[in-house]
């Protein structure tokens, strides 16, 4: 398989040639949500920027295994073991049992995802239904001696595996810096080192998800599950692992940290990223009250909409930017982009009626060059999407009398359009049901103002039959004391 395929690795900071481990098998785990509430848009960014490197790998010929779990117990509020449990806390809130905070929460976030069109991935493991290989993995930890227990709660000893191994490897800090960047512990907190972590947390007598362990009743640690799960499906090294960055300094740290200290090797390849979200260039958290969800920006009903966007152009609008680079969500960026992906889709209409020549006046062979240079340069999409750009200019000239194609090279066209567009961008054709409501609005507002006229010069004929007419098309209409309301 000739490949030039590049990704950058946040491992060693730079870009590197991609070379999988048992070609053409390619294994790659990326850390999915933690289901007690309603995915976030970051998380949506995350999945999508993955969605986009399944998407080509698989273009690319390649067989992917894509894991990617759900966090169903075991993740407390703070990432490093203090805190409640985000479930039961969830689960007293809403008066509900964990478990159905789980399944409503999954349920949401897989609706969210396919409205995005992401393709769901080849397994998508559970903590809760992995708690065995959790604590197997614990036990091999417990003895290679890199972990302790202090009544019924299993720590791993970070200072320990600093003796040799490079703890800070992944964001290529020193302990020193790591243990900066971590509180004193305090009285009620017993473990060894501040950066030490839980692997296996003992319950409390009201803990609801506990499960018996040889450490007696209690849940796994957030991070464990990961490393459990990665190594049942893909291996104790596999190619690719994935999330978000906020995710880099603690919970893939101690993955590595965990890998190492049980399967004696690290666990991926390659390492990627996905950056952050900013709302008109403030980073977009729920403190900060500029968090929306993915269904408020499709209905545009949060104060810092204008309007509704649709998933397609919010899909667009998030392949527009580089996955490692920030997205600035903004009204007017978000209108460009709706208009960008209309331009976009409608070439493609226009592109499977243009008329062929004798000859070419374009080099569709070096656009299709170019568009793979894009996204074999670590998945440049925004580049890609320029390059499309011009297959644009290329179809709309040609349909103009401008650019000419051979009926060869409209095949070529065609066929790069729609393996950029729909297989690798993984956008769809949509109904543009706003626009056509925004015309078909303002056509009832006319007729109906002319019946409002008709009734006030007592042309009831004319009143009638507009009404009528309109009933026998489905609409309702109601008359009301400022005018009238109608709906379909
Ligand atoms: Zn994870």
């Amino acid at each position: 398989m000739e490949n030039k395929l590049v990704i950058y690795n946040t491992l060693t900071r730079k870009k590197e040639q991609f070379i999988p481990l048992h070609e053409p098998n390619v294994g790659m785990y990326v850390c999915g949500p933690t289901v007690y509430s309603d995915v976030h848009l970051g998380n949506c960014r995350t999945f999508i920027s993955f969605d986009l490197v399944y998407r080509y790998l698989l273009h690319l010929g390649y067989k992917v295994r894509y894991v990617r779990n759900i966090t169903d117990a075991g993740h407390l509020e703070g990432d490093r073991d203090e805190g409640d449990d985000k479930f039961a806390k969830k689960a007293k809130l809403e008066q509900l049992e964990p478990m159905e905070i789980v399944q409503k929460y999954t349920l949401g976030f897989h609706e969210v995802l396919s409205i995005f069109n992401t393709l769901p991935p080849s397994i998508e493991p559970t903590a809760t239904g992995h708690i065995l290989e959790q604590i197997e993995m614990i036990k091999e930890i417990l003895k290679n001696g890199y972990a302790y227990e202090l009544d019924g709660t299993i720590y791993f000893d970070v200072e320990k595996y600093t003796q040799s191994h490079d703890y800070g490897i992944l964001t290529n800090r020193k302990l020193a810096e790591l243990l900066e960047g971590t509180r004193e512990l305090g009285g009620q907190n017993e473990k060894r080192g501040r950066l030490d972590f839980a692997l296996w947390i003992k319950a409390k007598p009201e803990t609801l998800m506990k499960w018996s362990s040889p450490w007696g009743w209690g849940f796994p640690g957030w991070h464990i599950e990961c490393s459990a799960m990665s190594t049942k499906y893909l291996g104790t090294t596999f190619d690719i692992h994935g999330g978000g960055m906020d995710l880099q300094a603690t919970h893939h740290t101690n993955e590595i940290a965990q890998s190492e200290a049980c399967n004696k090797t690290s666990p991926a390849k390659y390492w990627m990223h996905t950056n952050m979200l900013t709302v008109n260039g403030v980073r977009m958290s729920k403190s900060a009250g500029n968090g929306f969800l993915p269904k408020e920006l499709f209905t545009g009903n949060h104060p810092l909409l204008e309007r509704g966007y649709s998933p397609m152009t919010v899909r667009f609008f998030m392949t527009q930017s580089h996955y490692r680079s920030t997205l600035d969500f903004s009204n007017e960026a978000l209108q460009a982009s709706e208009k960008g992906y209309k331009k976009l889709m409608q070439s493609i209409v226009t592109l499977e009626k243009l008329k062929a020549s004798e000859t070419s006046s374009v080099n569709v062979s070096e656009l299709e060059a170019n568009c793979y240079e894009a996204m074999n340069d670590d998945f440049n999409s925004p580049i890609l999407i320029s390059h499309l750009f011009e297959g644009v200019r290329i179809i709309n000239s040609a349909e103009a009398g401008g650019e000419t194609l051979t009926q060869t090279d409209i095949e070529l066209l065609q066929k790069l359009m729609h393996t950029f567009v729909f297989d690798v961008l993984g956008l769809l054709p949509e109904n543009d049901e706003n626009a056509n409501n925004d015309t078909v609005g303002k056509l009832m507002d006319m007729i109906l103002n002319i019946r409002l006229d008709a009734k006030k010069n007592k042309d009831w004929a004319t009143s009638d039959k507009i009404r009528n007419e309109l009933t026998a098309l489905g609409f309702e209409i109601k008359d009301t004391k400022d005018g009238f309301e109608w709906k379909i």
